[in-house]
């Protein structure tokens, strides 16, 4: 629900107001990219499995595709808002552009509770979803993908009512699909890698060895998890990791000062990223409260649970230790953190670069579909390896160049691509 006090689409327009402003943008084209190209609102009517008809209402927002196909995921959501939906495709638009992918930015939503529909109704809404917007989306035009409460089942669904109503095989139309049925190897791994990939990049500027770090991990999810593995395949030493207990409405830190490794906590951690704290303590883990993973004395510090977790309450338990945050979450540092993140000297890897290894995989996924070709995983991790180590290096060498935080020389560099491919096609 979008309430009076935190409105996700404003938030979004003003951070773009703020870059645009250090830029100079001219008038007419931050007028043009601070709203969506488009954005469709539409009905969803289902039969449901009692007989009666509800009608759920759908969005799609295409923030931009000036550099491409729109690309963002479609979330089912109870509190699902149209202004949720359009700052997650402006954000999807500076993502893709970061990374420098050629696609664009959009998101779409169902305001519905997968917890409270069967697996027909939720076909249902996939099917509805599709014939809704089935003309303004498509391989060139739009290519949705998973996201909150929606899977790999979701994707297929929809392919198959998209490839049903145009007639052709299009595993091009949506990515994130099962493997074997268009999807791409690497994708599991893809986002974990990514950040990693951009955190051996960094201490190589700062001139320390990845096998003599450590590291504290919010969350143990497929995030989180990927990243845990990599860095300990490069020698680095991760020493905790954070997760929630659902049972008891509270997270907790598992530590393990002489590191952790990722395939003995993998076997006692469920689907949803939370860790079993029994085994774990069986397993010599010191179980410490959910904060402690940010106090540790460790030189990077990954938060890749939730949002809004690095915050004015938790900034300065930060180590004296730490050199280097690596955002896997989306938005898990707010405005005042930043502050003083920036007066410590830590070195930031902003979210949307951090995390850009998942859509970049999506990119490749599509690729492949539409070559109806697919890359062993060795290829597509290494493609992602060469796109995000070039997209960390553009926004690093920028930072250093005009001596601006890394946050702001990843927005600059994105919102400057964008608003060029905007003016070499003669719209503003
Ligand atoms: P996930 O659901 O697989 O895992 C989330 C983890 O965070 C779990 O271990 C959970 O226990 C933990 N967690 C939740 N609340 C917590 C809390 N309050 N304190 C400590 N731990 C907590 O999710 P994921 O796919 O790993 O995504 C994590 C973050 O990364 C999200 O912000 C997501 O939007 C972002 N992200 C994910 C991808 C992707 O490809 N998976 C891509 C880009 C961004």
């Amino acid at each position: 629900m979008v309430n009076e006090a935190f409105n996700p689409f404003k938030m979004a327009q003003q951070q773009f107001d703020a870059v645009a402003e250090k830029l100079g943008l001219d008038q007419a084209t931050r007028e043009f990219l601070r709203n969506p190209d488009r954005e469709y609102h539409f009905n969803i009517p289902i039969r449901m499995d009692d007989g009666t008809y509800k009608v759920f209402r759908g969005f799609r927002c295409q923030h931009s595709d000036a550099r491409g196909p729109a690309k963002g995921g479609i979330r089912f959501h109870p509190q699902e808002t149209i202004d949720t939906v359009k700052a997650l495709s402006m954000w999807m638009t500076w993502k893709t552009a970061v990374v420098d992918i050629p696609l664009g930015g959009g998101k779409g939503g169902v305001i519905c509770d997968p917890h409270n529909l069967s697996m027909r109704e939720q076909e249902a809404i996939c099917r509805g979803w599709v014939r809704q917007i089935a003309r303004n989306v498509g391989p060139l035009q739009d290519v949705p993908a998973p996201d909150v409460m929606t899977t790999g089942q979701h994707m297929v669904w929809m392919l198959d009512e998209y490839e049903r109503i145009t007639g052709m095989k299009s595993p091009g139309f949506i990515t994130g699909k099962p493997l074997g049925m268009g999807g791409s190897l690497g994708r599991t791994e893809a986002t974990g890698y990514g950040a990693i990939y951009c955190t051996r990049e960094a201490l190589k500027e700062l001139g320390i060895d990845i096998t003599k770090t450590t590291a504290s991990f919010q969350g143990f999810g497929n995030v989180s998890q990927y990243a845990v593995d990599l860095y300990t395949q490069y020698g680095g030493k991760a020493i905790a990791v954070s997760c929630w207990d659902n049972k008891e409405q509270k997270s907790y830190t598992y530590r393990k000062l002489d590191g952790i490794k990722k395939t003995d906590l993998m076997a006692i951690t469920n689907r949803f990223g939370e860790i079993d704290r029994q085994k774990a303590q069986d397993m010599g883990f010191d179980i410490l409260p959910g904060d402690a993973w940010i106090e540790q004395d460790v030189d990077i510090l990954v938060p890749a649970a939730i949002e809004n977790q690095v915050n004015a309450a938790t900034v300065n338990k930060i180590h004296s230790s730490v050199k280097l945050i690596v955002e896997g979450a989306n938005g898990p540092t707010t405005p005042e953190a930043d502050e003083v993140i920036k007066a410590k000297g830590i070195l930031m890897i902003p979210d949307f670069l951090a995390n850009a290894g998942g859509v970049t995989c999506s990119y490749f996924e599509q690729v492949q579909c539409n070559m109806n070709y697919y890359w062993t995983k060795e290829e597509v991790l290494t493609k992602l390896d060469e796109k995000m180590t070039a997209a960390y290096h553009a926004v690093s060498e920028l930072a250093r160049s005009k001596k601006v935080y890394m946050r702001d020389a990843a927005y600059m560099i994105s919102i400057s691509r964008v608003a060029e491919a905007v003016k070499m096609r003669g719209w503003v």
